[in-house]
């Protein structure tokens, strides 16, 4: 058995930079959560089509702000593993 709820989702690249060589780099940032009678606001209400979209937004700046701030990790920069098995 299968329910769907609605998602509501999102995002897109966002520029950002290796925090190693400092490279331009374009990440996507995606954030989606359901509209489900699970999905509720701090007081225990069910959120609202709107609310979710609202909640949706407010976490996407949030992981917006960590990856401007943060930055990330290319692939050229990132410590190969298994190479320092004995
Ligand atoms: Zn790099």
């Amino acid at each position: 058995m299968r329910i769907n709820f609605d998602e509501i989702s999102y995002g897109g690249p966002r520029k950002t930079y290796c925090r190693i060589c400092r490279r331009k780099l374009t990440r996507v940032v995606r954030e989606s959560m359901t509209i489900s009678p699970f999905n509720k606001n701090p007081d225990g209400s069910v959120r609202s089509r709107e609310e979710v979209s609202q909640a949706v937004l407010a976490k996407l700046k949030e992981s917006e702000i960590a990856l401007m701030l943060n930055g990330v990790v290319c692939s050229k920069c990132e410590p190969e593993e298994d190479t320092h098995g004995k």
